[in-house]
């Protein structure tokens, strides 16, 4: 575990790196917490790290986010949440979203229902001339609190 957080910095410092940038404290406080959990709100990722003003927090995620090591999750008038990206935790998840709360919770689909989902959206992305990279699927509905 300690291992893979290692490697998970090395990678960030990596990408930081590509645009001039240097993988501060802050930052990797901020990287530490987004990887020991599911996709948080900025208020939540401050909730976490005690010593991170709210201004440089939202200026590292930026970074980050240019970096293309976070990732911003937007759905409807919610706040924004923020996860590291899947090249560097290459765990592939969807979102079930609750329209209630807001509440993200990271979910796997089966391997098989991937592999169609994947073999459809390819016929899909060619039938347009476009190769496939990827794709992002959100799950809508409401949590046992909002139901
Ligand atoms: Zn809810
Ligand atoms: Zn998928």
């Amino acid at each position: 575990m300690n291992g893979s957080r290692e490697g998970l910095h090395e990678a960030v410092r990596h990408l930081l790196m590509r645009e001039g940038n240097v993988y501060t404290a802050n930052l990797k406080t901020m990287v530490d917490v987004l990887a020991g959990d599911g996709p948080l709100t900025l208020p939540e990722l401050l909730d976490r790290t005690e010593e991170l003003a709210q201004s440089s927090a939202y200026r590292g995620l930026g970074v980050l986010i240019e970096a293309g090591a976070v990732r911003r999750i937007v759905h409807d008038s919610d706040h924004a949440r923020y996860e590291l990206d899947e090249q560097l935790t290459g765990h592939h998840h969807h979102h079930l979203v609750c329209a209630g709360c807001g509440v993200v919770i990271d979910v796997e689909l089966p391997t098989e229902i991937e592999h169609l989902l994947d073999r459809s959206l390819d016929a899909v992305a060619q039938s347009h001339g476009f190769v496939l990279d990827g794709h992002d699927l959100d799950i809508r509905g409401r949590c046992c609190n909002c139901a």
